[in-house]
Formats: structure tokens, C-alpha cells, sequence
């Protein structure tokens, strides 16, 4: 069965709207089609059999990147779920706030994925080595998602259930991702992949902010080692309050790397993929320090 590479049958039907969707997708047997990057690969490897595919690409409303206020007053950066991964790598607005989506961005996949592959894809594959996922726990986004009743908002590091696995319900759309803004923050993020457009081995990414020379929030995330929520919530708590310097950034790196669960695989061993986390980490953690100083 695995290789076969023939989906089984499948209905097909064009949303046209944000309600129309909603309304196709209340069966727990159809599955939203935003750039089709995962779900097709998978259809085709029978890992997933949706009776209905429910095309979204046409809810242009949803392709869009613009800054609002939060909740609290605070800006936020409004990324659409429509949105592809090429459109966010040639924002200016995203380069300038969050460099961490940039980084990431240049070094997912390759142009033709790029130009097909959305943000809300990405999260709701909620593959362990998506880079976005972890970017956007690092920066402590929220998602949006699209109900019958109205919408529902729950933290990116809420949003993943484990692999393959999301908090949205049957009858449900990610809508948007929002991401909160601060001032004196900086980011980054940094992969190492066996070769150009592939996954990661290991990629940690930060978002720091720093007063006086000292870390006021810091967010960590890791990719493809199997950080819950993809978070390395006590090289986080380690930071935070203490001054950025490479002797706090080494600290952290090695707790990331500590309390991470890789696994060994055919893109390395366990210990390959601990020592990258203490690398990257660092890597990360000082070049968004520096960026929180101003740097580009
Ligand atoms: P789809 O395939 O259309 O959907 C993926 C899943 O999300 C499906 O279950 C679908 O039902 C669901 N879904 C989609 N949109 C929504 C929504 N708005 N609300 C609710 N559910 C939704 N990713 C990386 O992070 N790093 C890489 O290096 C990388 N390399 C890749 C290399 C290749 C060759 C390929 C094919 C993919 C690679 N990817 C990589 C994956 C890619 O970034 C995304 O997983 C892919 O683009 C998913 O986005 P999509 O829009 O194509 O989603």
C-alpha cells in the first residue's frame, strides 16, 4: 500500500467563501487543500484518506500580512493562513519585525514549494521538522481559527497536539496567525540540513527582548527534536531576567539541548542532533541579541 503513490477516491469541492468551507468541512472525513504540498504527498501514500478535499485556495481574504493591534493595545503582525511561505520571505514589514520568519524562510524547501506552500499548511501538517512551527512558538504567536460560531484564538504552543495532530476540530479553519510586537526585540533563526531545501537535521530559533543589556522575554524553539510544542521552555526560564552575554546564551543552549528528545534517524544520531542544538542555540540566541541591539 505504502508505495503506491495513487490516491484512493476522493470528492472534491471549490470553497467560496470562509462560511462555505466551514460548512464542507463540518465531516470529520473532509480535509481543507491550501498549496497541497503535504496533503497530496500524503493522499498519494494513502497516510491520509479524506473523502472530501475541500479547496481553499481561492479565499484570497486569506493571503495577506498587515500589522493591527492586540488585544492588549500592543501591535501584532497579522499573517493570513493563505499566505505562502514565498509571499512571507518577501515582506519587508516581516524582515524588518521578525528577521527569525526571514531566516526560516530562506531555508525551507525550495521556489516551487515556496510559491505553493502556505503558513496555515505549514502549522496544521504540525510535522515535527516544520520550521514555521517552531518560529512561531518561539515569537509566542496565537492562531486564529474560524468556527460556525465565530473564532476561537489558542497559542501556537497550544495549537500542536503532537505529530500530525492539531487542535482544530471538524468544521474549523486556521485563519491567521498573530504575532505579538515589542520593542528592543530581536530574532533569528538557524538550520542545519543535509543539503540545500532539505529538512532539518536540527534548527533552533529565538526571540529575545532586551533592556539594559538584560533579557526581558526570551522564546525558544526547537525543530525536529522533539521539543513539546516544539518550545525550550527551561533554557527560556533560565535566560529570562539575565544579562545577554554569551556565558547566559551557553547556559541556555545547553538546557535546550538537555531537555530535548531527538531521535536517531537517517539524518543523524541522537548526540549529532543534542550538539547541534547547543550550536544553533547560541548561533541564534546571539544573533538576535544583536538585532535586538539594532543590527540588521
Ligand atoms: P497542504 O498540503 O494543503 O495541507 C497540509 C495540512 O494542513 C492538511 O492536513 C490540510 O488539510 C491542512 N490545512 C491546510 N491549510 C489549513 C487551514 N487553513 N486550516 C486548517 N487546516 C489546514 N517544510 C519545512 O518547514 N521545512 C522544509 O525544509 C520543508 N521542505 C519541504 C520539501 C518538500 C519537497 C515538500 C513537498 C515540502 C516541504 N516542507 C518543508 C513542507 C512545507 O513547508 C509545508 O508542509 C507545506 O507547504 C504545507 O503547506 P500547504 O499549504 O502545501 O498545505
Amino acid at each position: 500500500m505504502r508505495g503506491m503513490q495513487v490516491p484512493s477516491h476522493v470528492e472534491y469541492a471549490r470553497a467560496t467563501s470562509i462560511g462555505h468551507a466551514l460548512s464542507l468541512l463540518t465531516s470529520p472525513e473532509a480535509r481543507p487543500l491550501a498549496g497541497g504540498h503535504s496533503l497530496i504527498p500524503m493522499m498519494k501514500l494513502r497516510l491520509a484518506q479524506p473523502e472530501l478535499v475541500v479547496d481553499i485556495t481561492g479565499l484570497r481574504e486569506l493571503a495577506y500580512i498587515t500589522l493591527g493591534k492586540g488585544a492588549e493595545g500592543g501591535d501584532e503582525l497579522r499573517i493570513g493562513a493563505l499566505t505562502t511561505h514565498a509571499a512571507l520571505l518577501g515582506d519587508d514589514l516581516v524582515d524588518e519585525m521578525f528577521p527569525i520568519l526571514t531566516d526560516a524562510e530562506r531555508v525551507i524547501a525550495d521556489p516551487i514549494v515556496r510559491n505553493w506552500g502556505t503558513v496555515g499548511g505549514s502549522l496544521c501538517q504540525a510535522d515535527p521538522s516544520e520550521d514555521l512551527s517552531a518560529a512561531f512558538s518561539a515569537a509566542r504567536a496565537t492562531a486564529v481559527i474560524a468556527t460556525a460560531s465565530g473564532s476561537r484564538t489558542v497559542p501556537v504552543r497550544d495549537f500542536h497536539l503532537g505529530p500530525y495532530q492539531t487542535v482544530i476540530e471538524p468544521g474549523e479553519l486556521l485563519t491567521e496567525i498573530r504575532v505579538p510586537v515589542r520593542d528592543g526585540t530581536g530574532s533569528a533563526y538557524e538550520k542545519v540540513e543535509r543539503r540545500a531545501g532539505d529538512w532539518s537535521i536540527a534548527a533552533v530559533g529565538a526571540v529575545l527582548t532586551i533592556e539594559d543589556n538584560a533579557v526581558m522575554t526570551a522564546g525558544i524553539g526547537l525543530t525536529a527534536v522533539g521539543a513539546p510544542h516544539f518550545a525550550a521552555t527551561e533554557a527560556e526560564d533560565h535566560l529570562t531576567g539575565r544579562p545577554a552575554t554569551a556565558e547566559s546564551f551557553a547556559a541556555a543552549a545547553e538546557l535546550a539541548a538537555a531537555h530535548c528528545r531527538p531521535v536517531a534517524d537517517q539524518r543523524g544520531p541522537e548526540d549529532y542532533k543534542r550538539a547541534l542544538v547547543v550550536e544553533l542555540a547560541q548561533r541564534a540566541l546571539a544573533r538576535a541579541a544583536a538585532r535586538a541591539g539594532g543590527e540588521r
